[in-house]
């Protein structure tokens, strides 16, 4: 798949360094907002993985922070979101772990 592609668009969130405390998250994901986007977010791909050149539909879906919340990304954003499937969500968990921990001062 394309994680090349992916990590151009996550390389955006490398100038914001916000971070949300793990209860604020918590309480985010339970939100009515966040639900409506999500569902909305859902509905709009057509229930279809969104990364590039995937377009599988599975029955567990993820309705993905193109740049994450912990990079500062954009919690309700509609442009933020994309619906993922669970390789792609759980490669670009990984690959973006990756990243943290590379950036992190004195390495992993
Ligand atoms: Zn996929």
């Amino acid at each position: 798949m394309g994680l090349q592609a992916l990590r151009s668009r996550v390389a955006l969130a490398d100038l914001h360094t916000a971070a949300l405390p793990p209860k604020v998250a918590d309480r985010f994901y339970t939100s009515p907002a966040w639900i409506a986007l999500r569902d909305r977010v859902r509905r709009e791909a057509g229930g279809r993985c969104q990364a590039p050149g995937c377009g599988r539909a599975e029955r567990r879906m993820f309705a993905d922070h193109i740049v994450e919340l912990k990079d500062g990304g954009a919690p309700l954003d509609r442009t933020n979101v994309w619906l993922l499937c669970a390789s792609h969500h759980s490669l670009k968990t990984v690959a973006e772990r990756a990243k943290r921990t590379a950036q992190r001062p004195g390495g992993p």
